[in-house]
């Protein structure tokens, strides 16, 4: 086959705890990750000149070494190419983005799991599941998640996952200021400085705050597939210190509880917030409510829903 046409969706978190500082000046995270149906598509197709070629109308995504899809081909170029050297030959990647930038929902991310998983198959490289996870780490925290996606309990910096019940076909509404971008290093550094002191020290407390969630209302609710008891146990570390300083997306994420989402929590490091919602009609009578109220032509809304699936592939 000469070209592959892979759908990547965003995640959401609905679960993200800071624990520490780990040795590699990364944080110790415990998260609970969810698929949504908001997806970039990535053709990759074989070229014979040996280079790696990005293309993407995106103006706020990078076409350099900087862009995760790159160094995701470039990766795999680096490790295979001396066995498949003569099949690899080079790669066009064209990203057709959907999915905002910066925006707390692994964007990047699952361009560049994309880009693995299809490459994988343009070279007929036969690598399993977690072999690809394993190549994924080196890219980015969220990378392995993206690749097998759903419902899944990640730890260390993201990138160990314990797969759980999948969570499927539960309305969400989704927004994010177009003029807001937040840097998640800054985020992350910010929440060290104002919140480092009650850091827990020992790998051992990691474990027992690990342990206390694997038991706890989140994962229950989620194996009963329980919306109202899921949107109540919502959390986000990153908010105490994202929310203070862009208060119009504390703004935003109040407008969502009060027109009567279930549930509403910023993703990741922001500045993205989702609204967990009863049905799809009550999903798009609060955008347009919000939409309304806010009145903000830089607010943009989008009415999707909770999925399982990862990385697909098509043949193109
Ligand atoms: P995460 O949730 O994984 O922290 P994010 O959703 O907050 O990520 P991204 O959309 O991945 O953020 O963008 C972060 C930065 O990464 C952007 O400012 C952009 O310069 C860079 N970037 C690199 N590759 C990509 C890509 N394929 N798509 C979007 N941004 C990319």
């Amino acid at each position: 086959m000469s070209a592959y046409l892979l759908t990547a969706p965003a995640k959401i978190n609905l679960y993200l705890e800071i624990l520490g500082d780990r040795p590699d000046g990364f944080h110790e995270l415990v998260m609970v990750m969810q698929t949504i149906d908001l997806c970039d598509r990535i053709e990759v197709r074989q070229n014979r000149s040996g280079e790696i070629n990005l293309y993407c109308q995106h103006p706020e995504v990078p076409l350099t070494e900087n862009n995760i899809a790159y160094r995701a081909a470039q990766l795999m170029m680096g490790q295979f190419a001396d066995i498949y050297g003569e099949i690899a030959g080079g790669v066009d990647i064209t990203i057709e983005k959907n999915i905002p930038v910066a925006a707390g929902l692994a964007g990047g991310s699952t361009d560049g799991a994309a880009v693995l998983v299809g490459l994988n198959l343009l070279w007929d490289l036969g690598l399993t599941q977690p072999e690809l996870q394993e190549l994924a780490a080196a890219l980015g925290s969220d990378v392995p998640f993206c690749i097998g996606g759903g419902t899944a309990i990640a730890t260390g910096r993201g990138e160990i996952l314990d797969p759980i019940t999948d969570l499927d076909g539960i309305p969400i509404v989704l927004a994010k200021y177009r003029n807001i971008a937040v840097s998640t290093p800054w985020a992350y550094q910010t929440y060290r400085e104002q919140f480092g002191n009650g850091y827990i020290r020992d790998a051992a407390g990691w474990q027992t705050r690990m342990k206390q969630l694997h038991s706890g209302g989140l994962i229950q609710a989620i194996q009963k597939q329980d919306r109202q008891a899921i949107a109540k146990e919502l959390y986000n570390d990153l908010e105490k210190v994202v929310l203070p300083a862009f208060p119009k997306v504390q703004q935003l994420r109040d407008c969502f509880a009060n027109h009567g989402a279930i549930g509403t929590m910023m993703s990741g490091s922001g500045p993205s917030v989702f609204a967990i919602c009863e049905s799809r009609d009550q999903a798009e009578a609060l955008k347009h409510q919000v939409a309304q109220e806010l009145n903000d032509a830089d607010l943009e809304l989008w009415v999707t829903q909770i999925a399982s699936p990862g990385i697909q592939a098509e043949i193109r």
